[in-house]
């Protein structure tokens, strides 16, 4: 296929659960959308898969029957050190399960059926803005498109073709973890997550659809480098001396052996616009999943998004003003909750300061409250 000759309004580059989100939104209006996705659906993805429950009413009021699907509902959570304490703490508004595969190829069929463009397997090479046009021109592996407008939502590792400003370089060398997930069959009850550190990393368990539990777990690269790049021998010689994985590892049954890994994960702040570009979801700035719930900030960016090139299309707004007015709104809506998550980053995961931190917050049940309500948002 060499790309096709229509204009459209909006094009976007990467097709998880942002760009699918903005897509929809979009499409709902009656725009012209195009989503390029690298790889095909339905796809597995390493993420925790809680969904805060800010998002829960936004995602039905796009189309999702969500109460129709008998998803686990999440309203307590426990965190334990590696020496074995637990803090036991309500989760407030809380959150619920579903898997990336269910959920991210349900919002695909969803705007399938809204009328978006859907190129599956199609990898965006290169997106350039035509001055004397007015469009962008976006060159991927299925041919060449233009569009009015381009946003990214390609994920947290940013393109060649896309330029970072600040000082990125710097950021590089600061730490990079890797992410792995299983699915499993275990003994929780589905009301609960819990998240169990260790060294360099922690672990999060909760129930997901279908009668998997989803495990996942952040880990330092430096812990799989030590035990020869190999992830078993990681989990036995690190993960296993938190007695409550020990005990998920060696009881629960293990849907594929084989575990869904990425590396080079850093978690930062970056811009929502670039490169003549908008970014949402992880391509505008990530965050650990201890201390926030990017799937939420992701879906979160993609109505402030779709609310701002709505009224550029409409020609309420100029391009100068739509791209002011976005980062006004991504800024304020993430910018606390970001750094909030950078500082809370640096208390888990470490064996003194976790062990001293779960137990103080267990003598001040109001102060872990107000911890916890920093990484969920209010419901939109
Ligand atoms: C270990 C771990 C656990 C997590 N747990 C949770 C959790 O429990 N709850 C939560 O809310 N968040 C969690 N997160 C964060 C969450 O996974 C992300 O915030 C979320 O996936 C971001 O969605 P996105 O749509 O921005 O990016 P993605 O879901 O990564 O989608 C980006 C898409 O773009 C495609 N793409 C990339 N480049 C191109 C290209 N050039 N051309 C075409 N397509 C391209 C990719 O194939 C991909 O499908 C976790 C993250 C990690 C690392």
């Amino acid at each position: 296929m060499q790309g096709d000759d229509v204009i459209y309004d909006c094009a976007v580059i990467g097709g998880g659960l942002s760009g699918l989100c903005l897509a929809i939104q979009l499409a709902g209006e009656g725009w012209r959308v195009v989503v390029f996705e690298k790889n095909d659906f339905p796809l597995h993805k390493v993420c925790g898969e809680y969904i805060s429950m800010e998002s829960h009413e936004f995602l039905i009021r796009i189309g999702l029957p969500l109460k129709e699907w008998d998803l686990p509902y999440i309203t307590e959570l426990g965190i334990s050190s590696e020496q074995g304490f637990m803090l036991e703490t309500p989760l407030g508004l809380g959150g619920f399960g579903i898997s990336r595969y269910t959920l991210d190829y349900e919002l695909y069929l969803l705007a399938v059926k809204k009328g978006v463009s859907i190129h599956q397997q199609c990898k965006v090479q290169k997106a350039s803005y035509l001055e004397a046009e007015g469009l962008s021109l976006i060159q991927t592996t299925k041919g060449s498109f233009k569009s009015k407008i381009v946003c990214g939502s390609y994920g947290k590792y940013t393109p060649a073709f896309v330029q970072e400003q600040g000082d990125y370089r710097a950021e590089k060398n600061s730490r990079n973890h890797i992410g792995v997930k299983y699915h499993i069959k275990t003994s929780l009850p589905q009301n609960r997550i819990e998240l169990h550190n260790f060294n360099d990393g922690y672990c999060g368990i909760s129930k997901v659809d279908q009668d998997w539990y989803c495990l996942c777990y952040l880990s330092s690269a430096e812990n799989l480098r030590k035990n020869g790049n190999s992830i078993a021998q990681m989990e036995e010689q690190v993960l296993y001396k938190n007695p409550f994985l020990k005990q998920y590892f060696s009881n629960s049954e293990f849907v594929s052996r084989q575990p869904l890994v990425i590396s080079n994960v850093q978690f930062r702040q970056k811009q929502p616009y670039s490169s003549h570009m908008f970014l949402l979801g992880d391509a505008a700035g990530s965050i650990s999943p201890l201390c926030g719930n990017g799937m939420s900030m992701g879906m979160r960016a993609s109505v402030l998004l779709a609310e701002g090139i709505n009224a550029y299309l409409r020609k309420e707004l100029t391009k100068d003003e739509l791209i002011a007015r976005y980062t006004q709104a991504w800024n304020s809506a993430f910018h606390t909750r970001i750094k909030a998550g950078y500082y809370l980053q640096n208390v888990f995961g470490k064996k003194t300061s976790t062990q001293l931190a779960l137990k103080t917050l267990s003598l001040f049940p109001a102060l872990t409250k107000k911890i916890i309500s920093l990484t969920h948002g209010k419901p939109f």
